[in-house]
Formats: structure tokens, C-alpha cells, sequence
């Protein structure tokens, strides 16, 4: 973890004046974390189940799927995220979301490139999860947009937000059963024709903040995928972990 920390503290360092992105607090070094809050993120590292990207409490030493995964099977092939979805990480989501705060997408961008090291090692092409364009204008700017592109400097992959649309505005997803999300999604999200040429057979790696039960990024990767994708990576800087 610490080459994390450092390779993260190279790409905010340029945070003015050097305060924590975390808190607001302080560091007197340009760093983007003040201790006590890098500290506390809870931070995802194997074991961990190879699609779902759910830790694991135990090590058996071998590459598993957890039982989540095999029940229920997601639309995509794997999913990575930096943290778990706490304090610290709502903290950072939240302010990532309703502040204009390019630079905190700097950095965290810079941690989930790390994470999703794998993802990107088969990566074709990056695709930010859209806003519909209704929340867009009232939001300014779609923060996995900001994140994709943090993610395509970091790792030299191509990003095209024109390859998925949002066509449906949905509720917010919060409050939701887990069966109300899917079907507030559904047909949620589309391909353009235009794009079908570009998508198709490509490995996709999807970006989004936060990945709460994976029916938004399972409603994405089933369009990239009938839009003639080959497959569907998921990559989010924070995900609810169930305990
Ligand atoms: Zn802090």
C-alpha cells in the first residue's frame, strides 16, 4: 500500500494549498490524504472473489468466486474497486459528486488505475456510466466521466463516453430494493448505431464512483454487450461491502 500511496500523492500533488482532500484539514506536505484519513479508508486487496470483487474474510490461498456470485451471476465479467463504501469514501464520492472538485477525480482516478491493474492490463476501451442528460445539466459534469479520463491518462487506454447513452432518466436508486433498481433501470442505457462499429468485439472497462448492488453496471454491460461488446469489466472507486 504504500507504493499506492505515493503514486497517488505524485499524480495530487499539485493540490493548492495542500489540505486533505478527505477532510479539508491541513497535511503541511502536499499530500492528498492527511494520515489519519488514509488510514481509515478500507481499502480492497485479495483475496477477494474474482468477479464480484467482494473481500474475502479468510485466505485460502486460491482464486475463488464467492457465493454471491455464483447465485447470481453478474452482466459482467469482473469487478475491481479501491475501497469499501464508508465514512471516509462517502465523504470523498459525495464531494466528488456536487463540488467542482477536478482535482480530487485526479486522485482518486490515480487510485482506482492502480486497483484495476488487471482490468486495464485487458482493457480495449474505457466507457464512463453516462448521465442522462437531464441530471447532467443540473449537475454540471458526470463525475465517472472525470474519473474515466483521470484513468485513461493514467494507463494510456483510449476513453469513448459516445459508445453508451443514458436514455431513460431514473429515479435515484437510493431506497430501493434490489429488484426496484433493476427495473427502474431497464432499458436504462443504450448503444448508439453509430458507435456499434467501434464497440464491437471490444473489451469494455466501465467506470463509475460507486458500485452499490451492481444493478446499474449490470444494466450498462448488458447494453455494451448487445451492442456487440465482447465483454464488460467494472471499475468503481468505492463499493458497498455486506458484512
Ligand atoms: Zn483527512
Amino acid at each position: 500500500m504504500r507504493l499506492v500511496h505515493r503514486a497517488a500523492e505524485g499524480a495530487i500533488s499539485i493540490v493548492y494549498p495542500p489540505s486533505c482532500i478527505a477532510c479539508g484539514n491541513a497535511t503541511g506536505t502536499p499530500h492528498a490524504f492527511c494520515a489519519a484519513c488514509w488510514s481509515s479508508i478500507g481499502f480492497i486487496e485479495r483475496p477477494f472473489c474474482e468477479r464480484l470483487g467482494t473481500p474475502f474474510a479468510v485466505d485460502l490461498g486460491v482464486p475463488l468466486l464467492s457465493p454471491a456470485a455464483i447465485a447470481d451471476p453478474p452482466v459482467f465479467e469482473r469487478a475491481r474497486a479501491v475501497a469499501r463504501y464508508d465514512e471516509v469514501a462517502r465523504k470523498l464520492v459525495h464531494r466528488l459528486k456536487y463540488g467542482d472538485r477536478l482535482e480530487l477525480a485526479r486522485g482518486l482516478g490515480a487510485l482506482m488505475a492502480r486497483s484495476g491493474g488487471e482490468l486495464l492490463a485487458t482493457a480495449d476501451v474505457i466507457v464512463p456510466v453516462p448521465l442522462h442528460r437531464w441530471r447532467l445539466w443540473r449537475r454540471r459534469y458526470n463525475q465517472a466521466m472525470a474519473l474515466a479520463k483521470v484513468i485513461s491518462d493514467e494507463s494510456g487506454i483510449a476513453c469513448d463516453p459516445f459508445l453508451l447513452v443514458r436514455v431513460k432518466g431514473t429515479r435515484p436508486q437510493v431506497g430501493l430494493t434490489r429488484a426496484q433498481r433493476g427495473e427502474n433501470l431497464q432499458g436504462a442505457f443504450k448503444t448508439p448505431p453509430e458507435a456499434r462499429a467501434r464497440l464491437k468485439g471490444k473489451r469494455v472497462l466501465l467506470i463509475d464512483d460507486v458500485l452499490t448492488t451492481g444493478a446499474t453496471s449490470n444494466a450498462a454491460a448488458r447494453a455494451l454487450l448487445r451492442g456487440g461488446a465482447a465483454a464488460v469489466d467494472v471499475l468503481v472507486f468505492a463499493r458497498v461491502v455486506q458484512d
